[in-house]
């Protein structure tokens, strides 16, 4: 396994591990940048107080799509927390058979979500886009200029089409584990120019050997993209650095 020190976590639940503070330590002592998002606009403060005491941890608040049939109301409330970040997720669309009743609610925040992020301008957005891969492009594309904030597509399934469509959008993909685990993600994952990749856990909902994923393995992730580039780990690492780097340009603030 390759040192942790310098990794990057782009997606990470810490929130939603047994012991968040622990989980927000270990990850902060392991030197891997990570963004803990959050579910619901409820989770913001905790988060953000736990991440503010840390070097390598940031929140962001989220109201995540596959939460919006019960909890739009608490839209008002992201509004309210919307100056205090820069980091916003996560946010989204779900198709998926279990949320599609929802799905003209999704929309609706999303575009609000979208929209408020471009009047503030300068956020950085996780956005989920399980079965809504255009729906997804279509509303960055009509809502968020690419000089009024950066889209970092996670766990991405879309089409190389649709990937591509993306990138012309200027956005982001943070890859995990899983996706490389599966032929036809792996292969839309070769087609994206390394300049657009960042790495992710999506803690705890993925496992590493077993057990719930943490920041920290994202190493596999910094491995796997490695093989698959034809790179060295650390040619890799330092890339998906390098990257997050150019993401929270110009006013790099935040790590
Ligand atoms: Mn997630």
């Amino acid at each position: 396994m390759i040192a942790t020190n310098g990794l990057v976590d782009f997606h990470c639940h810490l929130d939603l591990y047994p012991d968040h503070p622990a989980a927000v330590r270990e990850s902060d002592e392991a030197g891997v940048f990570t963004l803990a998002v959050t579910t619901t606009p409820k989770a913001w403060p905790r988060n953000h107080e736990l991440a503010q005491a840390t070097r390598h941890v940031r929140a962001a608040l989220g109201l995540h799509p596959q939460l919006v049939a019960e909890r739009a109301s608490e839209l008002a409330l992201w509004d309210a927390h919307l100056s205090e970040t820069r980091y916003i997720g996560e946010v989204g669309l779900d198709a998926g058979p279990r949320f599609y009743k929802s799905f003209d609610l999704q929309k609706q925040v999303f575009q609000h979500v979208l929209q408020r992020c471009a009047v503030a301008g300068n956020k950085v957005i996780t956005v989920h886009s399980i079965r809504a891969a255009k729906a997804v492009l279509d509303h960055i594309e009509a809502y968020l200029p690419p000089t009024k904030g950066k889209v970092v597509l996670h766990w991405f399934t879309g089409s190389k089409a649709e990937a591509k469509r993306a990138l012309e959008l200027g956005c982001y993909f943070s890859i995990n584990a899983a996706m490389l685990d599966n032929e036809r993600h792996s292969s839309m994952v070769t087609a994206i120019p390394l300049d657009r990749l960042l790495t992710e856990t999506d803690g705890p909902f993925t496992k590493t050997a077993d057990r719930p994923s943490k920041p920290a393995d994202v190493a596999v992730v910094v491995e796997a993209l490695s093989r698959l580039h034809g790179v060295s780990t650390s040619a890799l690492a330092a890339t998906v650095r390098n990257n997050l780097r150019s993401l929270l340009e110009p006013n790099g603030e935040g790590y």
